[in-house]
């Protein structure tokens, strides 16, 4: 085996730069010219993973076939390198932390004073170089979260320094992220906080091999060449990244900049192939030049944050695409939605999706919600807790169980159709305690389901706490809410969809983490089309 290569992306200026997106970019660019490429971030935070985190606070919560709850650029690496990601992809400085107080507990550093260094950033070293070693990557891409000259950044900026000691210039290679800022009143782009960031880097001990840019304006060949002297880097080393209208266009723009033969130059590797990029550019093109139009509403509570729901928008590009569709995905919240507003609120859309989330607030709006596409026809589409209130409404309008609740709001309901599971009765802790990452689903023959998968074995990925109450599962299927996937092992019912319907399907996994460009999720994709048909004959 060759020598395994490692490119490190840090950030600088500010934060939300697109360092995710520019890392799956190249990484998708190095794939395309036949290398074996892999992503993975690290993170600055004290949270040991971020499910414990509120989605205002960093966006929807990545969930990988392993169960990791990551951070969501997670996703972006899926999606555009279609190659499933792990725990090993994302680590947090809460994780470092946690396995090297557990070492210190358990004597593995008996005698020794355990410090940031060595101690920490051997840790992080050893967690940086994990997928590297396992033998299946060329090429390794690790994005460093945060900004330079962060206190929580230092302990992973001087393991880099000390990596690329470790494993020579040729072998592991710094991309800088930074901003090139605008002054409209002068005119003017601006270098100097590129120049103060890539100062900063230096303080550390870390020389950026390539610049990328961030711009709203074209870098004239001035301004390129002026970062390229006062930064220290080669002039075709400095790359602009110029504000595009879908991320998906980032890997041309990357590719005509040649951030991926600069990066194969300074890792000593060939060129290869020019990078195949059909499959991806018909997609592109699909996206820009769509046939028609559907209005698409998101009925959730954390509408005003669109990383929140990041997973289930880009699957929806994805399915678009698949359909020659522009899907206007309407986010609507569910806290407002009433009885008596509800044909207000739900005007103009052809299809509604009834979003996963946690707690009560909102959920009496997205069970009106369900009420309406049930009731109006109206392609449905619920996951996770969507599909639960999918259950909830079918219990209380069609059974006339108007108690009918979760216990995760209701614990005193005298119809608790949806429930806790079992396993998770004693379950105390909440960081990394849900039901997590992938498991089997049997799909019954000849069921929405069954069409829309073409197969009726599945596997799909879980995050959640509550299921389907299994002693109310009889009688619903008889009144018609039809359990049509079922975990082939612990009975669990994971998919209910109604026959006397056009399109209504609820299903307790998330099938939006497995959307990618190259595999556009089959649910998604049928879910669209049945919004297509459904505007059709309107
Ligand atoms: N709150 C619900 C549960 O824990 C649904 C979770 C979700 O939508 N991800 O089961």
């Amino acid at each position: 085996m060759n020598q395994t290569k490692y490119i490190f992306v840090t950030g600088g200026v500010t934060s939300s730069l697109g360092k995710g997106i520019i890392a799956a970019s190249l990484a998708k660019l190095l794939q395309a010219r036949g290398y074996r490429t892999t992503i993975q971030k690290f993170d600055p935070y004290l949270n040991v993973d971020p499910g414990t985190l509120n989605p205002y606070e960093h966006g929807e919560c990545y969930v990988t076939d392993d169960g990791a709850e990551t951070d969501l650029d997670l996703g972006h690496y899926e999606r555009f390198l279609n190659v499933p990601t792990s725990q090993a992809n994302n680590v947090t400085t809460g994780r470092i932390y946690l396995s090297v107080i557990e070492k210190e507990r358990r004597g593995e550093f008996l005698g020794k004073t355990v410090q940031v260094v060595p101690h920490i950033t051997n840790e992080i070293k050893e967690r940086m170089q994990l997928l590297g070693n396992s033998g299946d990557y060329d090429i390794v891409i690790t994005e460093i979260g945060g900004t330079v000259g962060d206190i929580e950044s230092l302990p992973y900026i001087e393991s880099v320094r000390q990596l690329v000691w470790d494993l020579g210039e040729s072998n592991a290679i710094v991309i800088h992220l930074t901003l090139v800022p605008y002054l409209a009143a002068a005119g003017e782009l601006k270098t100097k906080p590129t120049q103060h960031s890539v100062k900063t880097l230096m303080e550390s001990g870390i020389k950026a091999d390539i610049l990328v840019c961030r711009t709203e304006h074209e870098l004239s060949q001035e301004i390129r060449n002026k970062l390229a002297l006062f930064c220290n880097v080669k002039k075709e080393a400095v790359i602009q990244s110029i504000d595009a209208s879908t991320i998906y266009e980032v890997p041309n723009l990357m590719l005509e900049e040649g951030l991926d033969t600069v990066a194969l130059k300074k890792l000593d590797l060939p060129k290869k192939a020019a990078p195949d990029m059909k499959n991806w550019n018909t997609f592109l093109s699909r996206i820009k030049n769509p046939k028609h139009t559907v209005n698409i509403g998101l009925i959730g509570k954390y509408v005003e944050m669109q990383d929140c729901y990041k997973s289930i928008l880009e699957a929806f590009i994805h399915a678009g695409a698949a359909n020659e569709t522009k899907v206007n995905v309407v986010s609507i919240h569910s806290e407002y939605i009433t009885a008596a507003n509800i044909n207000e609120k739900l005007k103009g859309l052809d299809a509604i999706l009834v979003a996963p989330g946690f707690g009560e607030r909102g959920i009496e709006g997205k069970i009106e919600a369900v009420r309406h596409a049930r009731e109006n026809k109206l392609p449905f589409f619920g996951i996770c807790l969507g599909m639960q209130m999918a259950v909830i409404e079918y219990s209380r309008n069609v059974l006339g169980y108007s108690e009918a609740n979760s216990t995760e709001m209701n614990e005193g309901t005298s119809h608790p159709v949806v429930n806790l599971m079992e396993e998770q009765k004693n379950v105390t802790d909440k960081g990394g305690t849900m039901r997590l990452g992938a498991w089997k689903c049997d799909i019954k023959e000849g069921s929405l389901a069954h069409k829309i998968y073409g197969q009726t074995s599945i596997s799909e990925r879980h995050r959640h706490r509550y299921e389907y109450n299994s002693s109310y599962v009889d009688v619903l299927q008889k009144a018609g809410l039809n359990a049509s996937g079922i975990n082939p092992n612990t009975g669990l019912v994971e998919i209910v969809e109604i026959e006397d319907h056009p399109f209504f399907i609820g299903v307790q996994y998330h099938p939006e983490y497995k959307s990618t460009v190259a595999n556009p999720h089959p649910i998604f994709v049928n879910f669209v089309a049945a919004a297509v048909k459904a505007k059709r004959s309107k």
